[in-house]
């Protein structure tokens, strides 16, 4: 069993109002909640693989937590990157990025595209798709008329979404193009918290197979790693603020029910999971539809990391906590 990586990231400040009672500290990979005189608040101290603080870039962060998932991929083995966090955190940012510092999705793309040309001696076949898991229901981001998709298992495919597109690509533009062309069949919803705040999870995924090219020639028997099949997910999952805070009711308030059960569920699993193998004993996948589709690549020997985006304004720091908690279980 792979060890999963957590980590925290702590964006820029987006107001410059000026805290008067505490503010949050990054000393190497621990971070602290201070007073603003500078004592710290005994208890809300935290280690983990990895925290960033404001100053790091994507690529960075793509660099320290990304990069051997997607070369493990290469070599066949699932991989599973999450962005967790209140939202206005940072998790779309870090996941997609900006025009100057691209997102782990994009570098992601543009480095598998880039070992397959090194990786001459082999043949591969990239399939992308894209969905949206949103109350529960599973959306294709890649065909808005395929919607409440439904997860299937059968010996031959595994676990699967039935009717999800599966577009093959190329290159690293084809699929930015796609993903360009899906990122406009997200749900957003207002909420009060002054921002378009994202009320789904959403999954990119990568199904890479390859097969070695001089197998056939020979006459050879091929042999038992010929053929090469993983899956990699990079995960933007819905705002983890609890639902009160938003003052919603309605529809929100049904959308905040799912979003809760499902990154509890999620929760769940990757704690069982980090508590290694011996006391481990059942693992509640089934549990949401996130964690079901997300099975084959979530423990076993696939590569995990996650991202745990945090505000750093005071206003934040009851939800900044509960983030910080989260990623605690998650080790
Ligand atoms: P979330 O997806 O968690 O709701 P966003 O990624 O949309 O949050 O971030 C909220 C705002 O903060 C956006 O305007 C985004 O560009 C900005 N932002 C977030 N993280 C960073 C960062 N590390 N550096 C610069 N700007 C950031
Ligand atoms: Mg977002």
């Amino acid at each position: 069993m792979e060890k999963i990586c957590v980590a925290v990231r702590v964006r820029p400040p987006v107001s410059d109002e000026s805290s008067t009672g505490t503010f949050w500290k990054v000393d190497d990979n621990r971070i602290s909640l201070h007073r603003s005189h500078g004592t710290p608040i005994s208890g809300v101290s935290y280690a983990f693989d990895h925290v960033f603080d404001e100053t790091c870039s994507n690529a960075m962060v793509y660099e320290i937590l990304t990069k051997d998932i997607i070369r493990a991929a290469l070599e066949g083995f699932n991989g599973t990157a999450f962005a967790y966090g209140q939202t206005s955190s940072g998790k779309t940012f870090t996941m997609n990025g900006s025009e100057r510092d691209p997102g782990i999705i994009q570098r992601a793309v543009e480095e598998i595209f880039e070992r397959i040309q090194m990786m001459s001696d082999r043949e591969f076949l990239i399939r992308v798709s894209y969905m949206e898991i949103y109350n529960e229901e599973i959306n294709d981001l890649f065909a808005v008329e395929n919607q409440k998709l439904q997860i299937h298992e059968s010996l031959e495919r595994g676990i699967f979404v039935a009717g999800l597109r599966e577009e093959i690509v190329n290159n690293a533009k084809q699929v930015l193009k796609l993903l360009e062309s899906g990122e406009a069949n997200r749900h957003f919803g207002e909420t009060n918290m002054n921002t378009r705040s994202s009320r789904s999870h959403t999954i990119f995924r990568m199904v890479i197979e390859s097969k070695g090219k001089d197998i056939s020639s020979s006459g050879d028997c091929p042999s038992s790693d010929a053929i090469r099949v993983s899956v990699l997910n990079l995960v933007d999952l819905a705002g983890s603020e609890r639902v009160a805070k938003t003052g919603a009711g309605g529809v929100r308030l049904k959308e905040g029910k799912h979003i809760n059960k499902s990154l509890m569920a999620l929760g769940n699993v990757i704690n069982k999971l980090s508590d290694g193998a011996k006391n481990r004993g059942h693992i509640p996948y089934r549990d949401s539809k996130l964690t079901r589709i997300l099975q084959p690549a979530l423990g076993g020997n696939a590569k995990t990391s996650i991202i745990c985006t945090i505000a750093p304004e005071e206003i934040h720091v009851e939800e900044t906590k509960g983030t910080l908690q989260f990623a605690s279980r998650a080790k």
